[in-house]
């Protein structure tokens, strides 16, 4: 028996074509999205400041898609020197920003504008897309932050409002035993969170050493990238379907959702233009290689991106997906950051994940890269929260259990790492307060002073 297809199929149809039923075809989605790439183009070289100057000299009218690789990239570093350059609409028009503080000490921050029409299509997408793990009458607890009008959160609620459903803004956990009360009070059966703070839900004991029992169908994870390990705690946990979602602010916060098959992400084709490119190289790179994901705005007005380097690592994964959609699959995320112990050997924090996440009394950590005394030796320091004071025995089971990453194993052997670890243990209070993803702090060359 054949999965539900992705409720984001009839959804682009319906935005394609303007009715949701019937087939929809390739050919349907790339013939909209080529003229949406051409209106765009047409706008920003209009209306705004940056785009004139990055096309300087072009030619801008794309009669396939191959046309648009004459277009150079933009970047974060773009959005974070010229970010009023980027506008295309009166600032009195503007209903939203959002200010993306970056992960380092220094650095100027991100500013994404948006017009109401723009967050509009954010809740389009939220309404649509969560059909395919909520139905009429659920109840979700969405535990990001929701608090000012138009956040995630609060866009959330509407678009499950609009979609029959009830959500409840819950913000970031940072109590899991009352959190954990409010899912049963008021009836929770669907989770949205980020991964691990749902993981610290899952896990949680109470005095008597219990596990607290809940009826939850689905989770959706969303705002970090996700460990298979982490999935595989949820589901054995709570006997419920574990969906990921791919979104970053600059793409109007959603950009793919698995469906019942979970395998990859389907696409937000109506409103995406989405390629893989070698990141060096910045060509594109055949279906089903790893590459940068690289994306294009089709339908917002306030600040459009074209052809934006998300530094994220993926590929389209080629061949149908057993719930039958025509729309593009999209491989989970491998990692947005890389902390290089060589020329040619790195590490990223999804790493760490996989082999440190399948311990139970494991809640969260943090990991640290600094230069160590020796010329070309390095430092990992990992703080470990923990759920409970371990023995000494089980603490070396997770400092051995870095190994399994090969680059950490060979460079230990060969003494150019250095690993040190500092558990704390903490009961149900979590330390972490936002919503940052997780990232390797690559603390070398930085001098600690003052
Ligand atoms: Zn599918």
């Amino acid at each position: 028996m054949g999965i539900k297809t992705t409720s984001l199929e009839p959804w682009v149809k319906r935005k394609i074509t303007g009715d949701s039923s019937g087939v929809l075809t390739r050919k349907q989605i790339e013939d909209y999205q080529l003229g949406k790439l051409n209106e765009t183009l047409n706008w920003v070289s209009t209306k705004s400041r940056f785009y004139p100057r990055l096309y300087s000299g072009l030619d801008l009218e794309l009669s396939s898609f191959q046309d648009m690789l004459r277009l150079p990239f933009t970047t974060s570093e773009d959005l974070k020197d010229n970010p009023l350059d980027f506008l295309c609409v009166p600032q009195n028009d503007i209903n939203r920003i959002v200010t993306l503080q970056s992960s380092g000490t220094t650095g100027k921050p991100k500013r994404l504008f948006f017009t109401e029409a723009d967050q509009e299509l954010t809740l389009d997408f939220f309404q649509y897309g969560m059909l395919t793990l909520v139905k009429p009458g659920d109840k979700v607890l969405i535990m990001l932050p929701g608090e000012i009008p138009g956040s995630v959160g609060d866009l959330l609620r509407l678009s499950l409002e609009r979609a029959g459903a009830t959500g409840v803004v819950h913000g970031l956990v940072t109590n899991q035993e009352a959190t954990l009360e409010q899912i049963k009070r008021e009836n929770i059966n669907v989770l949205v969170g980020i991964p691990t703070q749902v993981l610290g839900l899952a896990r949680y004991k109470d005095s008597k050493g219990c596990s607290i029992s809940l009826n939850l169908t689905s989770v959706l994870l969303s705002t970090d990238y996700v460990s298979q390990a982490i999935v595989q705690e949820l589901k054995r946990a709570w006997g419920c379907k574990v969906f990921n979602h791919y979104g970053m602010t600059e793409m109007g916060l959603g950009g793919g959702l698995e469906c019942e098959g979970f395998c990859g992400y389907h696409l937000r084709e109506a409103d995406l233009y989405i390629e893989i490119i070698d990141p060096s190289t910045g060509q594109l790179v055949v279906d089903g290689q790893l590459g940068e994901v690289v994306f294009t705005t089709l339908t917002r007005s306030a600040m459009p991106l074209i052809r934006y380097r998300t530094g994220d690592m993926s590929r389209f994964i080629p061949g149908p997906c057993s719930c039958n959609t025509i729309l593009k699959r999209l491989d989970l995320i491998k990692s947005r950051d890389r902390v290089y112990l060589t020329q040619t050997d790195y590490l990223t924090m999804a790493d760490f994940d996989e082999v440190l996440f399948v311990f139970d009394d494991v809640l969260d950590f943090e990991v640290t890269m600094t230069q160590g005394m020796q010329e070309k030796e390095n430092q990992l320091q990992l703080d470990v929260q923990l759920k409970k004071p371990l023995s000494w025995d089980a603490k070396r089971n997770v400092q051995q259990a870095l190994d399994k990453i090969p680059v950490v194993r060979d460079a230990r052997q060969n003494g150019r790492l250095r690993v040190f670890f500092y558990f704390v243990a903490s009961s149900g209070v979590i330390s972490r307060k936002s919503t940052a993803k997780r990232q390797i702090q690559d603390k070398r060359g930085v001098s600690e002073c003052g």
